[in-house]
This record gives structure tokens, sequence and C-alpha cells, in this order.
């Protein structure tokens, strides 16, 4: 027998932006795709308009993108396995769902979504939920119900009806999951499924299994909220007579609050304040906001190396992890079953982290289009410079600009309450002598500075942080900053002069 191919995908509805929970769940599979020298596919489950939403899948393409989670296969990537939208494909389904009705495995329903919403409160009424199942069936209007002739008049008089899985009763189904090992459940607790809509459409349950036969898919990488699925989708497989070539599944675990019980929801990250979307999403109804990691400053590296570690781990101590190098040590074994906790703060770790990796000249690359913001122009040597000594205060590239923003514009505004504690009477004199003393240093580095500066100081006796307070004061507007030699060399001779002087004239 040849080795089945792997083939993985990621299948997701568009119905809003995607979660980071589902980019994992992406990068899952793209990692054991790569890792088994396998197929990745993208596959876009949008079978159900009513939950449509314009934009989603545009969002979804880009977010992978962004993340480096390029498909082998899918919408605009090409792929003989296509299309790859289901909505595309739903001439594909009815047959399908056919076979089923012939062979047995399913059933028309005729119940009216009125009748079935009476049933559902009625039940709610008693205390009790509605199903649809194998302990209800015979009471419901269906195909199992009514005698064969009242099911091919109705039929032949176009009513509607929609095609529904039979379950079998009180039956043992037992589905090896390749993270939570073999999971069993019995039939009895599952409802009758709908397969087929009377729109014309199949439900997510047909079209999934379907699609994933006949993409030639070898293992289902999803969210655990799918488990629930997993023996209607076993036994789908059993009624098509596809045994032999289904999948074999695996249920990642769920990313948890920070607090630890529950799902990482949008509210979370808007209540504490961090994005649970990989990219900034504005919903087309509202108009809201949600917030992106990409927007928030995230390198698309660190985002990945974050969310990898949700659930999965190496076994070892490293954290730090290139996409090339999970994609090489990746398993599914090293899945856990429980869910894991999302730590803020040790997402921006990771971003620091990723920061402190980069050159002082690569960092000069991100950091350049704030500068065009603001219509600096500065050399690149300089921002270089400036970049290097402050880089390790800083864990996002907008922290350059918090962090060093005086070294491009000079003070607009002094700090009050440094000015009221440091600014003395005697003080403009001396910052004068300073800017005369500045104007003979050469070469202009923090050294020879730092050198002059003192020999000056101490032929006047003059106490070192009477001085050096206020003339921090003059070139940065506050008392912040690394060493202030080093500020006086970064800004340049001529600039620092021209700040203590411009200083000297405005704080009074
Ligand atoms: N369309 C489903 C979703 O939105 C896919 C689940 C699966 O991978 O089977 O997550």
């Amino acid at each position: 027998m040849t080795e089945r191919r792997i083939r993985v995908r990621f299948a997701p509805s568009p119905t809003g932006p995607l979660h980071m929970g589902g980019v994992r769940t992406a990068l899952f599979n793209y990692l054991f795709a790569r890792k088994n020298g396998g197929d990745f596919l993208l596959r876009i489950e949008d079978t159900d308009q009513t939950r449509y939403v314009p934009g989603a899948e545009e969002y979804i393409v880009e977010s992978l993108k962004w993340c480096g989670l390029v498909p082998d296969e899918g919408p605009g990537f090409g792929g003989s396995y296509g299309p790859y939208r289901q909505s595309e494909r739903k001439e594909m389904y009815a047959q399908y769902a056919q076979q089923l009705i012939d062979s047995g495995w399913a059933y028309y329903a005729f119940d009216t979504p009125e009748d079935l919403d009476r049933l559902r409160s009625e039940a709610e009424t008693a205390g009790q939920v509605f199903s649809y199942s194998q302990h209800t069936r015979r009471s419901l209007c269906n195909s199992l119900s009514l005698s064969p002739e009242e099911v091919t008049e109705r039929i032949e008089s176009g009513a509607s009806y929609a095609i529904r899985f039979k379950m079998p009763e009180e039956l043992d189904v037992t589905g090896d999951d390749l993270i939570r090992g073999s999971v069993t459940f019995n039939t009895r607790e599952l409802d009758d499924k709908v397969l087929f809509k009377s729109d014309g459409m199949p439900t997510y349950h047909l079209a999934n299994v379907v699609d994933d036969h006949l993409m030639e898919i070898s293992h289902v990488i999803r969210g655990e909220e799918w488990l629930p699925s997993m023996p209607l989708h076993i036994l789908l497989y059993r009624a098509f007579g596809w045994e032999e070539t289904r999948p074999q599944f695996a249920h990642l675990p769920l990313i948890l609050k920070p607090q630890g019980k529950g799902k990482l929801s949008k509210r979370d990250g808007d209540k504490l304040g961090f994005p649970v979307f990989p990219l900034l999403w504005k919903d087309p109804e509202t108009g809201d906001i949600s917030r992106g990691y990409r927007e928030d400053g995230y390198f698309s590296e660190a985002f990945i190396n974050l969310i990898a570690l949700l659930g999965w781990n190496p076994g070892t101590e490293q954290e730090i992890f290139s996409i090339k190098e999970l994609s090489e040590i990746f398993s599914l074994d090293r899945v856990v079953k429980s869910g894991s906790r999302f730590d803020p703060e040790k997402a921006k770790w990771f971003n620091r982290s990723y920061l402190q990796q980069k050159t002082a000249s690569e960092l000069a690359e991100y950091f350049q289009p704030v500068l065009d913001s603001k219509g600096l122009t500065v050399a690149r040597e300089q921002v270089v410079a400036i970049i290097d000594e402050i880089k390790d205060r800083c864990d996002f590239v907008a922290d350059i600009w918090t962090n060093g923003y005086y070294f491009f514009e000079a003070p607009a505004s002094y700090d009050e309450k440094t000015v009221a504690k440091r600014w003395k009477p005697e003080t403009p004199a001396e910052m004068e002598a300073i800017a005369g003393v500045f104007e003979s240093v050469e070469p202009w580095d923090a050294t020879s500075i730092k050198e002059q500066f003192s020999t000056f100081m101490n032929e006047k006796g003059w106490n070192f942080g009477g001085v050096m307070n206020p003339l921090r004061l003059c070139l940065v507007g506050g008392n912040m900053g690394p060493d202030l030699f080093r500020i006086c060399e970064l800004l340049g001779k001529e600039e620092a002069i021209h700040r203590i002087r411009m200083a000297i004239e405005k704080i009074k």
C-alpha cells in the first residue's frame, strides 16, 4: 500500500473576523503539513447564507498572509481540488444527500420552521429542550412517519423539505482523536441533524464531510467546539462507504481567558486592553472597531510564536521559535488536552524578545513610517544610532518614539515640575557657560564632551547635579532619557547648543 499523502485544511466560515484561536487552528494545520511534507488547504465554508459577513473572507486571507500561513491550495491560491469556496460547489451536494436518502441513512422532513418553533417553545414552557431525534421523529412530519404515498405527493407538489440524518438508535460510536485518545459517544444522546436545507444548500456537516472526502483530506485538525460533531461525521463516512479513507481527527484545546476560566473572548480583550484578532476589524454593520495584533504593533513572527505555545509545547524550556523551526519540530502528540490560559503580559514579552533580536538598522526600517507620518527627515545613520541607544527600553516599534521623541524634535515645552525644582536664578548663566564650553569640544563624542564638561565644572567648583539636571531639561524638556553625554552626542553639537540657548530664552 502506498502511504497516504498528508493533506490538511483550514475551513473557516466567513461570519466575522478570525479569532486568534482560529489563527492557531490554521497554524497547527500549516505546521502539520510542513512537518509531514503535505498540503495545507484553505476552504471557505460559506453555506450558511444568513451568517455571511461581507469582508470576512478577505479578512481571513489577509490574516493568513500576514502570519505567513500561505495555503498551498485555496480560493485565489490554485489547486486541483477546487472550487475551494463551498458556495461555488453547491450543485455537488444534493446528490450526496440523495445517496443517503436512498440508502436509508437520511429522511425527508417536512416540518415548517413555524412547527419547529412551536415545539421548541412548548418544550421550553415544560422546562425541557426540544430535539429532533430518535425519540421524537416518529411523531413529527417526515418520511419516517408519513406513508410512502404521502411523501411522494408532498414532494411532487413542491412542498419544501429538509433532509435529516437518521441517527442510528443506541449505538456506541468511537473515534480515535489524536489529541484526546479514544472518545465514545452513544447515539441515544444525538439528534437528527439537518444535512440539506430547504433553500437547496447543504449544512456544515454534509458539506464539510463531502468536501473533506473529495479533497482527500487525511487529518481534520480543528477546535474543540467541533468534538461533539465527531460521531455524526464518523457515521457519515460510514454511511457513504468512505470509512477506508476517513481522515483522522484532532481536536485542539481552547484558549482560555487570562483569569483561566472560560473561552477567551473579544470582551476579555476589550476589558483588559489586548487584541484577540490578528488584524484590525471594522464591523461592516455597526462600524465598531476591534483592535488587531498587527495594528497594535506586533511583529507577525512574535504573534505566531506566542500562539504556537498556546496548547503546544516543545518539551523543553525553549520559548522562541521561528515558523521554520516550528515546521521542523511540530507534532500533534505535544498538543495538550486541557485549555491554555492566555497571558497578555507574556504576549508583550514575545514581541519584546523579537524586537530585541533585531538590529538597530532593521528597526530603523520599521520606524521610518513613524518619522514619515510626522514629516521628519532624519539621516538613517542618525536614526540607527538613536535606536541603538534606546532599544532596550522598547517592547514595540512605537516605543521608539515614546521613549526617544526628543531626539527628533526639540522640546516644545518644559516639564513644569522639573523647572520648578531645577531651574534656579543662577541657572541661565550656568547654561550659557556650558554652551560656551560645548562650542570648543572636539571631537563631538560622549567621552570628550564629558571630559571637557568635567574639567570646566571642577575649575568652577560647581555642583554637578545642579548643572546636569537643568542641562538635561534644556536638551529633552524633562528629566528622562539615557546618559546625558550620549544625548549630547546624538543630538549633534549644533543642535545641543541651540537647545540650550532656546531653553534659556523660553524658561522663565
Ligand atoms: N466551518 C467550520 C468552522 O468555522 C469548520 C470546522 C471544521 O474544521 O470542521 O470552524
